[in-house]
């Protein structure tokens, strides 16, 4: 595939032009930033990770229709993607309060929301992505209401589905972040931009072990091998990463005695 010129540089991805006028590549970067930028670092084969787990749940979101961006990943680094104009809010779907949430509010980390929490910030680096309102996104045209309320329930579906996905992986949701742009071509809203551990936070099902960006975040460390735990968990195979097919012995022929 032919990359053409930089269109965009984000904190962890760049957009190239391809071939085709509707289709663009997304790099994905090994850069990690935080808190609005203000914390950064390098953290070598992230990039290829969220590439391929991305990959993977949004093909299979493509399948069980919801329309994305995905067309194809094209190496280890880069996919193939409709090319949108992106919606400039992050809907964030939340399951178990922590984070932001519970900074803002004082509800207790940890605690189970008896209804998925749907947020809404608009995305703006220079103001630190403020919390908005339904509102504001229809008072400033960023969708008119029967496109949020369309976004609305495909948040919801996809929250069922991430849900159902990771809980038989022994992992629990805690809360993710999405984005929907819309095509150039027939101006359609279709989920864009990446799922990834970056953009999720993922604990394991028994231990609550972070599984996400949050180990960059607040310090853990060990963040490829989490990212690589959940490659692994969704059976995902990396040709180059650590993960390894489980071996097993062959079996030795044994002699019988006479
Ligand atoms: N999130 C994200 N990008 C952002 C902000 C949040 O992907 O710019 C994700 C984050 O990883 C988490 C969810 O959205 O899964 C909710 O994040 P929160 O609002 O708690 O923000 P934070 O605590 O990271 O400031």
């Amino acid at each position: 595939m032919k990359k053409g010129k930089k269109l965009y540089e984000g904190k962890a991805k760049i957009i190239y032009a391809s071939a085709e006028k509707n289709l663009v590549i997304q790099h994905f970067k090994d850069d990690a930033t935080a808190f609005n930028n203000q914390k950064k670092s390098v953290i070598e084969g992230k990039g290829i990770l969220n590439n391929r787990i991305s990959e993977h749940i949004l093909t299979y979101l493509g399948q069980v229709g919801i329309k994305n961006h995905l067309i194809k990943r094209i190496n280890m680094r880069e996919q193939l993607i409709k090319y949108v104009n992106i919606i400039p809010i992050e809907f964030i779907v939340r399951n178990i309060a922590t984070g932001s949430l519970t900074k803002r509010l004082g509800i207790e980390e940890g605690t189970t929301l008896e209804k998925p929490l749907l947020e809404y910030c608009f995305k703006n680096d220079k103001l630190g992505d403020p919390l908005i309102s339904r509102e504001h996104i229809i008072t400033f045209n960023w969708l008119n209401l029967m496109e949020l309320e369309w976004i609305n329930e495909q948040c919801r579906r996809i929250n069922d589905l991430l849900q159902g996905m990771f809980r038989s992986v022994g992992i629990k949701l805690v809360d993710f972040k999405i984005e929907f742009g819309k095509t150039k071509d027939e101006n359609k809203i279709i989920l864009a931009d990446e799922i990834s551990p970056d953009t999720c936070r993922l604990w394991d099902i028994n231990t609550e072990k972070k599984l996400d960006k949050d180990r960059f975040r607040k310090n853990l460390g060990n963040l490829i091998e989490a990212y690589q735990d959940v490659a692994r968990r969704l059976g995902i195979l990396h040709e180059h990463s650590n993960i390894k097919p489980l071996k097993f012995p062959k079996p030795k022929a044994v002699k019988l005695k006479k």
